[in-house]
This record gives C-alpha cells, structure tokens and sequence, in this order.
C-alpha cells in the first residue's frame, strides 16, 4: 500500500504543477469557516452555502431541510410527543439573521424514546417548510438537544396571520434591532403557549436549515399553526429580512402522518 501510493503520488503531482488550476481544480481545498458569513441571496446565498468554507459541505447533502410536505404517509403508531415544560425568564438575542429566544433550562421533550432540551427558538419569515408548495408568514423553531448524542429534534409550528398572539405581545416591543444585542427579563412564559393545541405534526429526518446544516435533525412539523397578527409578523420580519432557506429536495424521504 505504501508503495503504491508513493509511486502514484509523485505523477499526479507533477501533472498539477503542469497544468497548474485547470486540471487541479477538482482538488481545491474550502477555505476554513471562520469569519465566512451565509445570506439568503447572491453569491453567499443558499444555493452557494456548500461551496462557502469546509466545515459547510453537508449544505450539498441528500439529507437537508427545509422540505415541503407533501405525500405524507400516516403512521398511527406515532405518538403525541410527550412534552415536559417549565416556564423560562425572557432572553431574547439578535442573532443577525434570526431572532432569537434562550430558554431556561429542565424543559424536555421525548422523541423515539429519547430526551431532548429545550435549549432555544428562533423565527423565519417567511416559514421555512411548505404544505403542498405553500410557505405561512412566518415559522417559530423550538430547538431542544440530547446532550448525549449531541442530536437534535426541532419542532416547528407555523404562524398565520390573523388575530394578535398574546405572548409574542409581551416580546415584540423588546426586540434587540442591532447584532448580538440582547433583551433580558424577568417576566416568564411557556414554550407552550406558543404551540398550537392539537398536537397532530408531520416528521422526517433532515438537518439544520442554516450552515452548517449538519444532518442531525428529526423534525417535527406541527400541522396546525398559530396565529399572530400582521403587525407582529411585521416586527419579526423587519429585523431578521428574508430568512427562509428554500425548500430542498427528500431524496427518498418519507414524511410521516401523526394524526392526534
Ligand atoms: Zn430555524
């Protein structure tokens, strides 16, 4: 084997130095990750996250969210996710590109058997996922972790325009407007009370919808939404600008059905 490779390296070698970029544009190495930022549109849009540095090659992947639901298949033996949640203190942080909320810790939910954290969520606008090739104003992502196998179980639930959500109220004059600005409050609330009651949600495997969309995720798409008004949305809106990932290919995925 040691032979092998030293007898081969040494003409491809000089095969690169000869015709320099043009045959050796193949090998190119990413550049690191550090300091490279990601946008929704242009040459660091979406369709050019694989390509931006090295550590953001799973963005090219067959395993990638968002995607849209459609084709569903309904599995009655999936379950109500089991939820177990503490209220959380108000942390709201401007990440650049989303708004985003920490939350306390101790709340879980339960997934394959499995126990995820709650650790924070952010908004989109506009959502993310689509229902048959439809997107909602706006998606909400309730990130929740297992910390023993670093994977992750996101749970998302649309919001629709309609009539004035009473906890985004408490939140939307607070919004941090500039980058790593942050909001801190006392006043608590429960992840809950932003999730629709029926717990019917569609759920897939899939990955982070931003770089570096490592594919750890198993989503879970809450079928019914909630609603805020378009004044609300508009806040969210106005600060994290266009933020939706478009939907991406399920490659053989199946999307399944729990109907509660
Ligand atoms: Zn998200």
């Amino acid at each position: 084997m040691t032979i092998l490779t030293k007898t081969y390296l040494l003409p491809v070698f000089t095969a690169c130095l000869l015709l320099t970029a043009v045959s050796c544009k193949e090998d190119k190495t990413l550049p690191s990750c550090e300091g490279v930022t990601y946008e929704y549109e242009g040459v660091d849009g979406p369709e050019h996250w694989s390509e931006l540095c090295v550590d953001y090659t799973d963005c090219g992947g067959k395993v990638q969210s968002p995607v849209d639901i459609t084709g569903a298949v309904n599995d009655a033996t999936l379950p109500n996710i089991p939820r177990t949640y503490a209220a959380s203190a108000t942390h709201i942080v401007n990440k650049g590109h989303t708004i985003q909320f920490n939350y306390d810790g101790g709340s879980t939910i339960t997934v394959n058997g499995e126990s995820y954290e709650l650790l924070q969520f952010h908004t989109h606008t506009h959502s993310e996922h689509t229902v048959g090739g439809v997107s909602a104003p706006m998606e909400i992502h309730f990130v929740h972790k297992n910390a023993a196998t670093g994977k992750l179980a996101v749970i998302g639930v649309f919001v629709e325009e309609g009539a004035q959500n009473a906890v985004l109220e408490h939140f939307v004059h607070h919004l941090p407007a500039t980058l790593d600005a942050k909001y801190e409050a006392a006043e608590t609330f429960s992840a809950l009370d932003l999730m629709p009651a029926d717990q019917s949600y569609f759920t897939y495997a899939g990955s982070l919808t931003t770089p570096p969309c490592s594919e750890i995720v198993t989503w879970i798409v809450m079928e019914h939404h909630i609603e805020a008004s378009a004044a609300q949305i508009h806040d969210f809106e106005a600060l994290e600008h266009e933020n939706a990932r478009p939907v991406q290919a399920l490659e053989g995925r199946t999307i399944k059905h729990h109907k509660a």
